[in-house]
C-alpha cells in the first residue's frame, strides 16, 4: 500500500493562521504589533526570494516586518552596527539575518551579537545550550517544523528509533537533539557514516537533510517508517524547459511504496519553515513583554 502523504503545506497553513490568532491577542494585550527583523546582505537572487516572502508573510501574520537590504559591499563594522540597533529597538522582537552572509563577512561573529531573545533562528550559542538543557528557548525553525509534523503523525515519540542523515548547525544536529529531547533514540548520520543504506534500514523514523538529490532510496526505508524529508534540490532542467524539477534528498516515488508516511518536495517541511519562523517570532514577542507566549 502506497504510504500517506504528509501534507506540510496544509498543516503550515493552519499554523499560520493560529499565530495570526495570536498576533491579533498580542497587539490587544501589548499596544503594538510584533515586529520581525530581517537583514539581507548583497543581491544573492534565492535569498532575495526568501526574504521577500518572510516578509510578505510576516505582515500576513499581522505582525510588522522591518526589512533592511544592505549593499554587497557593506563592512563587517557596519553590519555589527545595525545588528546592535536591532537587539535594542523595542519594537524589534525577532531578528533573522539571511545566510549565506558574503565572503567577506564573518557570520559566526555577526550571530553572536544577535540577543538571543532576539535569534528566531535559534542559531547563537545561548539558544543551542537551551536546547541541550531542555530549557525554554528559540529553536531552529526547520528542525521544529519536522517536529510539529511527526507529533501529528505520530503523537508521543518515546522509545521510537530514529535515523537523522545530516549533522548541520541549521537542520541535522537541532533535529537530533529535539528527537533526544523527545525520548526517541536517535543515530546521527553523515559523510563519513559507514553503510548507511543499512543504518537507514533500523529507523521507524527517516530525517533526510543532506542536500543530495533522492539519495536515499526505496529499498533504504522499514516498511511502515515515517519519512520526512527536508532536501530541497534542484534538477537540471529537462530539454525545452527553463527551469528543472524540484526534489528532496529521498527517491520520493520508491519509499512512497515502502514508507507508512512522507513528505513530499514541495509542499513538505518547506512551507513548515517560514510558519515556524512567525511562530518564533510572536513567542519572543509575547516574552520579551513579559507575557506567557501562546501554546
Ligand atoms: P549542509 O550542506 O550544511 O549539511 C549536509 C549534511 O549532509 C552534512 O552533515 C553532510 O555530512 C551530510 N552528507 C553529505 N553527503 C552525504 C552522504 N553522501 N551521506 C550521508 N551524509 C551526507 O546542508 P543543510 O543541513 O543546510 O541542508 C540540507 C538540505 O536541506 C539541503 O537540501 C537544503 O536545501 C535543505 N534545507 C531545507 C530547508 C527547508 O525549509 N525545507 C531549510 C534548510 C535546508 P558531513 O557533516 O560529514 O559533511
Amino acid at each position: 500500500m502506497a504510504a500517506d502523504i504528509i501534507d506540510g503545506k496544509a498543516f503550515a497553513a493552519a499554523l499560520r493562521e493560529k499565530v495570526g490568532e495570536a498576533a491579533r491577542a498580542f497587539g490587544d494585550k501589548a499596544g503594538r504589533k510584533a515586529g520581525l527583523a530581517v537583514v539581507l546582505v548583497g543581491d544573492d537572487p534565492a535569498s532575495q526570494v526568501y526574504v521577500g516572502s518572510k516578509g510578505k508573510a510576516t505582515v500576513a501574520a499581522g505582525m510588522a516586518s522591518f526589512e533592511h537590504r544592505l549593499p554587497e559591499a557593506t563592512s563587517q563594522q557596519e553590519l555589527e552596527a545595525l545588528v546592535r540597533q536591532l537587539n535594542a529597538d523595542p519594537a524589534v522582537d525577532g531578528i533573522l539575518v539571511q545566510l549565506p552572509l558574503p565572503e567577506h563577512l564573518d557570520d559566526k561573529a555577526v550571530i553572536a551579537l544577535i540577543d538571543p531573545d532576539k535569534d528566531v533562528d535559534g542559531l547563537t550559542d545561548t539558544n543551542i545550550a537551551r536546547l541541550a538543557n531542555q530549557q525554554d528557548g528559540l529553536f531552529p525553525c526547520t528542525p521544529v517544523g519536522c517536529m510539529m509534523l511527526l507529533a501529528d503523525r505520530l503523537g508521543d515519540l518515546s522509545g521510537r528509533n530514529a535515523v537523522v542523515i545530516g549533522r548541520s548547525q541549521l537542520v541535522g544536529r537541532p533535529m537530533a537533539q529535539l528527537l533526544v529531547n523527545a525520548n526517541a533514540t536517535v543515530t546521527i548520520a553523515h559523510s563519513r557514516t559507514r553503510d548507511l543504506p543499512q543504518v537507514v534500514r533500523g529507523a521507524d523514523i527517516v530525517i533526510a537533510a543532506v542536500g543530495r538529490p533522492e539519495m536515499v532510496r526505496g529499498d533504504w526505508i522499514a516498511p511502515g517508517a515515517t519519512v520526512i524529508d527536508v532536501g530541497i534540490n534542484r534538477l537540471d532542467p529537462e530539454p525545452g524547459a527553463s527551469k528543472g524539477r524540484l526534489v528532496g534528498d529521498v527517491a520520493f516515488d520508491e519509499a512512497r511504496e515502502v514508507a507508512g508516511a512522507i513528505t513530499p518536495v514541495p509542499g513538505g517541511v518547506g512551507p513548515m519553515t517560514i510558519a515556524v519562523l512567525l511562530r518564533n517570532a510572536l513567542v519572543a514577542a509575547y516574552r520579551h513583554e513579559g507575557l506567557p507566549p501562546p501554546k
